[in-house]
């Protein structure tokens, strides 16, 4: 039985989805106005892994998520470039799904476009005016707080709470915590509606999407830990009031920041690495392992020596992987005398690890069992003969659990970049040949030091 930790209860409950051996899992996608930092990768390569051992346990996933592509910071970063702030989105939710195909996040079944359900949108304020949650005034549409007895409940913070203003709060709305389901603005992009033209709010466009393709009730609603309040508490609130159902939601999943030095990486603090940038130095499976080695829920601390040690794990897996394949060529039999041994030791392996991801997807832990299985399968290599059966057995287990986490431990690739690294270690080459030949031993030197220095050694022979 999947146990699962839920924001809103706090606590871990088993997973009983509304219908049988299916999950509807809707995950906040991003505001695309720039390129996705790492700190967004962590959040949707951890939800990629939880899709995927849903369905590994035999659940059939829809896995929706929304694209923010309007909204001011699309506009403003528009206008600072001169550019048409769809195209911008545009732009951006390309780079969006490439960093995510990159990254192996494969899971998402729909990305949805705020943009495409205007008309979701538009009705569902309509419900929500209609049934006395919401009001018009001259700068838009809000929803009335007060009107719902549960806002606060996911967060836990007290309605006093929410009145705690910086800025100024708008005259026209009935209370301080209103917050904006339709923007009346004439400026564009705007979209007509019955209150003028106009853009929707942020919170709107989740439950109008959610409710177009999973209906007013579905089983988990993920995002990282920022969004918890208002955002998903606007959401609860809207939805809640607009279908009368409750919840809305069965678990709520939130994901532990990505730091820098012990804050939040984000755009807006300046402390980000896109996922570009990091991905031309380390192959995309090192930072899932990264970001695998920790819960989900906690906190990681983004820093290179971490980086590098995950490199090296993986490293380790891949070589016992390779081991598996030398093994293989040297003509064994096909059956032998320990292969019920293998087996044991695999089997109770299984269990372990099947155990650790059901425990709120633990993968720190389901990742140490694998790395105990490597070391106990290594000395057992070296003390008992393994026939063909035993070693088809391991990497086939290899690969299930590959598919769990999203790595392809048969196919290598801890290179980085492509073929244009390859490249230019030949340019260099032969640039310290032709300095060879001149007789420039010092520079000639120098180069082959440096690339000594990245593992690549040149012999004179
Ligand atoms: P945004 O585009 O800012 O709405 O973010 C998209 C998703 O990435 C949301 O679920 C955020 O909670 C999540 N996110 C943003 N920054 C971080 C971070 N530093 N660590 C983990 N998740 C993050």
């Amino acid at each position: 039985m999947i146990k699962l930790y839920n924001t809103l209860s706090r606590s871990k409950e088993n997973l009983n989805t509304l219908k049988k051996n299916r999950v509807k899992l809707f995950v906040c996608g991003p505001t695309v106005y720039d390129n996705s930092h790492i700190g967004h990768a962590r959040t949707y390569i951890s939800f990629d892994v939880i899709a995927r051992y849903l369905k590994y346990q035999g659940f059939s996933v829809f896995y929706l998520q929304n694209i923010t592509d309007i909204d001011d910071k699309i506009i403003n970063r528009a206008a600072k470039t001169g550019r048409d702030p769809i195209d911008l989105a545009r732009e951006f939710e390309a780079e969006y799904l490439k960093d995510m195909k990159a990254l192996g996040v494969e899971s998402v079944n729909i990305y949805a476009r705020a943009t495409e359900h205007l008309p979701e949108i538009i009705a569902q304020i309509e419900t929500l005016l209609d049934k006395g949650f919401a009001y018009e005034t001259e700068s838009g549409v809000y929803f009335d707080e007060s009107k719902f007895t549960d806002f606060g409940k996911l967060s836990n913070r007290k309605i006093e709470d929410l009145h705690v203003h910086r800025i100024k709060p708008d005259p026209h709305k009935r209370n301080p915590g209103d917050f904006a389901l339709w923007k009346k603005k004439d400026m564009k992009p705007f979209w007509d509606s019955p209150w003028g033209p106009g853009r929707p709010g942020w919170h709107i466009e989740d439950t109008a999407i959610t409710g177009e393709y999973f209906g007013p009730q579905y089983d988990i609603h993920g995002g990282g830990l920022d969004l918890i309040f208002p955002h998903h508490e606007a959401e609860i609130a809207q939805m809640e009031s607009a279908s009368g159902l409750k919840p809305m939601v069965r678990y709520w999943m939130h994901t532990g920041f990505l730091n820098v030095k012990g804050e939040k990486m984000s755009k807006s603090l300046g402390n980000f690495i896109t996922i570009k940038e990091l991905l031309k130095e380390y192959p995309a499976e090192v930072f899932r392992f990264f970001v695998l080695s920790t819960h989900y829920r906690s906190p990681i601390d983004f820093s290179q020596e971490i980086l590098e040690q995950s490199q090296n794990s993986l490293k380790r897996i891949y070589k016992f992987h390779e081991t598996i394949g030398e093994f293989l060529s040297d003509g064994l039999p096909e059956k032998g005398e320990n292969d019920e041994l293998y087996m044991e030791i695999l089997e109770d392996t299984r269990s372990k690890f099947l155990e650790a991801m059901d425990n709120d997807f633990n993968t720190p832990h389901a990742l140490s069992l694998l790395f105990d299985f490597i070391r106990e399968t290594n000395r057992k290599f070296k003390e008992n003969d393994t026939s063909k059966e035993s070693l088809y057995n391991i990497k086939s287990f290899l690969t299930e659990i590959g598919e769990i986490l999203g790595f392809n431990f048969t196919a290598p690739s801890l290179e980085v970049g492509d073929d244009l690294t390859g490249e230019l270690i030949d340019i260099l080459i032969n640039t310290r040949q032709k300095l060879r030949e001149k007789k420039d031993w010092e520079l000639s030197d120098e180069i082959r030091n440096k690339l000594g220095d990245l593992d690549i050694n040149l012999e004179d022979k």
